[in-house]
């Protein structure tokens, strides 16, 4: 079979990239072993603004102009909802986090998000002593909903192959043969999984592991992202999502008591009402030492490039990233310096 991509990964940068070829026409096959977990397990939140300081994720407006229409068009072609909008609810902690507020308002492309009007009443079953701002225009992407109705999408068009990307079977020439598929590239999607890639595991991606909650809180009633030591999230039902916990020593995907403990002692400092735990999740977040993806071409094989390094906002990012791969690889647009693998080269 031949085809002009390989893409080894179907988290959320292996369905970005699999869509800018399919809008492009290109044909492609997709790999994907159920390694990782960080797309599945994801929050899912949107939300262009840095809530610890108030002040505007990297590019984050212009990506999320670029990624919403994307995923709304998803949405049609799979003909499933995924994309939930949700207003955000930052809890204060202190007057001085209600003025940070207004000073940040001013800042360029903030209002846009920000309400201006501090609110100061009092929510049921939540502890809030010093009001909380609103944020407009974020939401939440159903992640596992999203990734599941891909793969059905794919197997039904005979693309997904359900195993291992063994890379010593890879035969590299002016094209790839991976035993009975030609391809013209492969694009490497496969998050934390890139450190057992022999190709590009030079790379400084370090990981950081994240465990969230689903809770069941009967007498919680909240229809919007609550945003405290951790967040709250509607998932309907009165079940919540709760998260996220950061470890940067242990690699596994596995829950632990740690991390229970840790979000149970927040969530208990955030909502004043009862509740029982459904679930527990972890994954790690493909996290990189300076903060920026990692994008480009292997340096000495053209046709093996990367799409990685999505880090702890990877709904936002995802589109406009594999849209800047897709133009270097086919029309050699060149790469942002940012985002371009060649600054560790
Ligand atoms: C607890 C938690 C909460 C988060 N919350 C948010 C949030 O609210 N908003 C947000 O934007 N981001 C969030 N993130 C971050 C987000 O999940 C990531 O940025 C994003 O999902 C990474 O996507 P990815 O496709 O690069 O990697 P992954 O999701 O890890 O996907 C990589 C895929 O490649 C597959 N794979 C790897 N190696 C191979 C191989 N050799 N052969 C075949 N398949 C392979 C894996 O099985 C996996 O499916 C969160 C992450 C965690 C862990």
């Amino acid at each position: 079979m031949n085809v002009d991509y390989i893409i080894v990964g179907l988290g959320l940068a292996g369905i970005a990239f699999a869509e800018k070829l399919s809008e492009n026409g290109k044909t492609f096959v997709v790999f994907e072993n159920n390694s990782q977990t960080s797309s599945l397990v994801a929050g899912g939140m949107y939300n262009p603004i840095i809530l610890k300081r108030f002040t505007p994720a990297w590019n984050g407006h212009d990506q999320l102009q670029y990624a919403m229409p994307k995923y709304e068009k998803l949405e049609q072609k799979l003909r499933v909802n995924f994309d939930v909008k949700l207003e955000t609810k930052k809890v204060f902690n202190s007057i001085k986090d209600q003025n940070n507020w207004f000073t940040a308002i001013d800042k360029p492309n903030m209002s846009v998000y920000m309400r201006s009007k501090i609110e100061n009443g009092e929510i049921d079953g939540v502890f809030c002593n010093h009001g909380f701002g609103t944020l407009k225009g974020t939401g939440r992407l159903k992640t596992e909903e999203l990734i599941n109705a891909y793969k059905d999408y794919l197997r039904k068009e005979e693309r997904l192959i359900e195993k291992d990307f063994i890379y010593d079977d890879l035969n590299i020439s002016a094209t790839i043969s991976y035993n009975n598929l030609i391809a013209g590239n492969v694009v490497f999607c496969e998050g934390f999984g890139l450190k057992k890639n022999p190709f590009f595991n030079y790379l400084p991606l370090n990981g950081t592991k994240g465990e969230t909650l689903t809770i069941h809180a009967p007498e919680l009633n909240i229809d919007f992202v609550l945003k405290s030591s951790v967040f709250v999230m509607p998932l309907g039902d009165h079940n919540y999502k709760v998260g996220a916990t950061f470890n940067w020593t242990d690699k596994t995907s596995l829950s632990t008591e740690e991390g229970k403990k840790e979000l149970v002692e927040k969530l208990n400092k955030v909502i004043s009402v009862p509740y029982k735990i459904l679930k527990q999740s972890a994954g790690i977040r493909p996290t990189v030492k300076d903060r920026r993806p990692l994008v480009g071409k292997h340096p000495k094989h053209d046709n093996l490039a990367i799409l990685n390094g999505l880090g702890t906002r990877g709904v936002m990012i995802a589109p406009t990233i594999a849209n800047s791969l897709f133009n270097y690889l086919e029309k050699g647009i060149p790469l942002e310096k940012e985002i371009s693998i060649a600054r560790f080269s």
